[in-house]
């Protein structure tokens, strides 16, 4: 073996190239200088291409890069000796590495011919795509253009709703709390009901109009503090319900956050923690996780917990669960909370164990991006002035 790389290497046959002929500095710097050049390059291809290999996810190197990084690196080896060569003739060197990119080189031809054949293809492939481009274009044009109008829709719909809804409630008030009319019980009993029927009505409107325009009230974020929007939604619950307990467990730290929309999922979650919840003192336990690249906000309850059956349903739109109230649930709380944190970049999961108690956590993007969804802000700004 030995012997076989004294052979391979031996200089004793020829002078080095320098001594060869009649050479100029410039001509053999020209050479030496351009052949080093040439061999880094045809060094870093390969290089990039093992780098791709390892970095990006899901590129699949195929026997043809493998190949082809070879055949590369035997061409700039082959530059690199034709340098070394003005110092040292290793001539014997330089035409293993001719014979041996020669080989690769071949075989790298033989594997390109299948993508040959494909790539006779790439024209119509091109043509195809751009039809369907086209087609995606119009169908993605054509269900922004539904969407708007549905999203018009509920808005105005939900709206125009609230004016008789409140109308009949005031009515219903009006003669409930006259003595003029002196109103049989039963016929009092009656007009409770339509009272407490039309205030649910009002939330679930509410709610929809939470639902249908929130997003666009509210797309610009900024540095906000959780705490700060937590005590103020605290007290107004405690102040409300003498039973309840909240307690922050570790510091949250300041959010890149829109503040409505996220104020709006916490005072859902704290006031089904409160509402789902028999307990005689209602402990809420609010908490922060580092999430790597997301915050981690959760609310946890000592409540009735979540039947099994609901688990996976609780986040739909109008989904009430089997211990839903009869009076004041609308099933739309929970798809505001999925809603409003998913478009935010982020989730919103559960877990929970019936008569233990449940934990609602949101997730959100410490780096934020503005929520984008409508791209005429303008029409909304004037259908906000109007509710
Ligand atoms: P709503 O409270 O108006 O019914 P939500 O969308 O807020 O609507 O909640 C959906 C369902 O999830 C509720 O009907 C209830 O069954 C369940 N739920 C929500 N929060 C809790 C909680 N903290 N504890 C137990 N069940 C809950």
């Amino acid at each position: 073996m030995n012997h076989f790389f004294q052979f391979l290497f031996d200089t004793s046959q020829w002078p080095p190239r320098w001594r060869c002929g009649n050479w100029t500095d410039a001509l053999g710097y020209t050479h030496i200088i351009s052949d080093t050049l040439i061999f880094g390059a045809y060094f870093a291809i390969p290089c990039i291409l093992v780098y791709l290999y390892f970095k990006i996810q899901g590129f699949k190197l195929e026997k043809v890069f493998g190949l082809f990084a070879l055949f590369i690196l035997c061409c700039g080896t082959g530059h690199l000796v034709e340098a070394i060569i003005f110092y040292y003739p290793v001539y014997r060197f330089a035409g293993a590495i001719k014979v041996l990119t020669a080989i690769v080189s071949w075989m790298t031809v033989f594997a390109l011919i299948p993508y040959l054949k494909m790539l006779v293809h790439v024209p119509k492939m091109q043509l195809m795509n751009r039809e369907l481009l086209a087609k995606l274009e119009k169908t993605n044009k054509e269900l922004k253009e539904s969407e708007d109008t549905l999203k018009d829709f509920a808005y105005h719909a939900a709206h125009d709703l609230k004016e008789p809804v409140r109308g009949m409630s005031s009515y219903a008030f009006i003669l409930l709390d006259s003595d003029e009319y002196q109103l049989p019980e039963e016929v009092k009993e009656k007009l409770t009901k339509i009272v407490n029927l039309s205030a649910r009505s009002q939330l679930m409107i509410d709610n929809m109009l939470k639902y249908s325009t929130g997003i666009h009230k509210a797309t610009q974020v900024e540095l906000c503090s959780v705490e700060n929007i937590l005590n103020e939604l605290m007290q107004d619950i405690q102040e409300r319900d003498k039973s309840v307990d909240i307690k922050i467990l570790s510091k949250i730290p300041n959010m890149w956050i829109n503040e409505t929309l996220v104020k709006e999922v916490i005072k859902n979650l704290l006031e089904n923690a409160v509402k789902y919840n028999d307990s005689e003192k209602k402990i809420i336990k609010v908490g922060y996780k580092n999430g790597g690249d997301k915050h981690i906000i959760y609310v946890n309850d000592n409540g009735q917990g979540i039947h099994e059956d609901d688990k996976k349903n609780i986040f739909n739109l109008f989904y009430r669960g089997k211990n839903a109230k009869k009076n004041n649930s609308t099933g739309l709380g929970l798809g505001i909370v999925k809603k409003y944190i998913e478009k935010s970049g982020g989730k919103a999961w559960v877990e929970s164990q019936k008569s233990v108690g449940s934990t609602f956590y949101i997730s959100l993007p410490k780096e934020q991006k503005p929520i984008v969804e409508n791209d005429n802000p303008q029409k909304f700004d004037v259908q906000i002035q109007m509710s």
